[in-house]
């Protein structure tokens, strides 16, 4: 140990980093390299296989019942080390397995979102354009997006039409690599003159993300039968979806390309959506494991992927829902109890939960936008955020020194490296989590999770080791309370 904590000191001083305190990998053989590329490859299939929230619930409603988690619905009664779970409109998930302990002493929850910013297709999305004779789909942006990054890509068209004799028609184009993808062009560089006097931001403008869905030769009659018309009766006769079906639904265009290494040495991974998969895959892929080793937590485990964090965690999906409630009330019932007011706060007054979210990280071209004492980089480790906020820590959750400290501990107690985390420097700009939602129910909470490059954009970029890191400590904190005992 004292050998080790020479070790540590040595390779600090021999990086003389400005960068934030951490505990560092102390040199390449500590890798556990096999168990590393193990976990990415499990995660990389879960990111070509799920684009939006819908399909996470469904992609772990599938993994959870096939090794043996509950659906709670069906359940009368739980042993201490059972799986189970409880699914939200199919867009918000709990997961969950049995303490040993009494549920009113609390729970160790992680909790993450399933949403991920993207376009939303506008409720009448159809237009045609008669100059051109091409069929666009107009969207509206959904969560925080540099616009000018989606155009010229390849993007696929995924989601749901629900018609009013409640049919629900899947649509998925794109994915395969077959399928045809939809693309929003942006101007050549040879015409661009006066949008190039645009700023930045306004490069492209919301009006403008318009994805090019339909083609076809010009006919002579286009005068009676325009393009739009004719882009509806195509979806008429592929999909029996009318114009008006189309309100009611749920469809939008994400990146069409699947997840990949990055690097010469494949440390890094580059996609779209580790916003926050990266978190709810390590929490739930924590409570996997230790329902497979076997292993009984001492208190009650649960990890609550949450929707519409994106936009500000609205509506009955979202963090805010009483989704959060009801769980626990199910939970009191399943333990015996009669569920009342006082039980309930009782049971969540007494939780500890983790905020799991992804963190920027110093962005080599960017540098002058972090303090570097106080930034994250990618490749050392979790991060131990006290709070995000924006403008004077506003929108954060700022945790209390005290559980700082019971975290610095717990991820120093399991070798778990670590990093401390601001978004950026004050007044730069920043961002919030769900953190403050479960704050308000009288939790402890806070935030940690995993530093990435390119954040919201559609090739997002984490390291391996991270998501490494990420998947040790949440299953470190699932299995032992962080506070200790005076
Ligand atoms: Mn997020
Ligand atoms: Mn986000």
């Amino acid at each position: 140990m004292a050998d080790e904590k020479v070790k540590r000191k040595k390779v600090r001083r021999k990086l003389k980093s400005p960068y934030a305190w951490t505990r560092k990998w102390v040199h390449e053989g500590e890798l556990p390299i096999e168990e590393i590329s193990r976990l990415s490859s499990t995660y990389m299939d879960h990111l070509g296989k799920v684009l939006t929230e819908r399909d996470a619930v469904a992609y772990w409603k599938e993994r959870l019942t096939s090794e043996g988690f509950w659906d709670l619905d069906g359940v009368s009664g739980l042993d201490p080390g059972d799986g189970f779970f409880i699914e939200n409109r199919g867009k918000g998930l709990l997961v969950g397995i049995a303490g040993g302990k009494d549920i009113l002493e609390g729970a160790n929850i992680i909790v993450s979102h399933l949403d991920s910013p993207r376009l939303d297709l506008k409720p009448r999305p159809v237009s045609g354009d008669g100059d051109t004779g091409l069929g666009m789909l107009r969207t509206h942006y959904y969560g925080g997006i540099k616009k000018y990054h989606w155009v010229n890509i390849p993007l696929c068209l995924t989601g749901k039409v629900v018609r009013t004799d409640g049919e629900v028609i899947d649509v998925s184009i794109g994915r395969k690599r077959n399928d045809p993808v939809f693309v929003i062009p942006d101007l050549l560089p040879h015409l661009s003159k006066t949008q190039n006097r645009r700023k930045l931001s306004d490069g492209i403008r919301g009006e403008e993300l318009r994805a090019v869905a339909f083609s076809g030769p010009v006919f002579s009659d286009e005068e009676k039968d325009p393009v739009s018309r004719k882009v509806m009766s195509y979806l008429r006769r592929r999909y029996g979806i009318s114009e008006e079906d189309l309100i009611s639904s749920e469809l939008c265009l994400v990146p069409a390309w699947g997840p990949r290494e990055v690097g010469l040495d494949r440390g890094l991974i580059g996609s779209y959506g580790h916003d926050n998969r990266v978190s709810s895959f390590s929490a739930n892929e924590s409570l996997l494991s230790m329902r497979k080793e076997g292993k009984v937590p001492d208190r009650w485990c649960l990890s609550i992927c949450f929707d519409k964090e994106e936009i500000g965690s609205e509506g009955p999906t979202s963090a805010r829902s009483a989704f959060v409630e009801l769980s626990f009330h199910r939970i009191l019932e399943l333990s015996g109890k009669r569920g009342t007011s006082r039980e309930l706060s009782a049971a969540m007054s007494s939780s500890f939960a983790l905020s799991a979210d992804v963190k920027s990280a110093t962005n080599p071209l960017f540098r002058s936008v972090q303090d570097p004492a106080n930034s994250a980089r990618l490749g050392a480790g979790l991060t131990i955020t006290k709070y995000t906020g924006r403008g004077g820590k506003i929108g954060a959750n700022d945790a209390s020194a005290e559980m700082v400290s019971a975290i610095r501990r717990l991820y120093n107690e399991h070798g778990i490296v670590w990093q401390m985390q601001e978004t950026g420097k004050v007044d730069q700009g920043g961002g919030g989590t769900v953190a403050k939602f479960l704050a308000a129910r009288n939790m402890d909470v806070l935030d940690t999770g995993i530093p990435l490059l390119s954040m919201h954009s559609p090739f997002e970029v984490l390291s391996k080791s991270d998501l490494y890191m990420a998947y040790k400590g949440f299953s470190a904190f699932f299995l032992h309370h962080p506070v200790q005992k005076p």
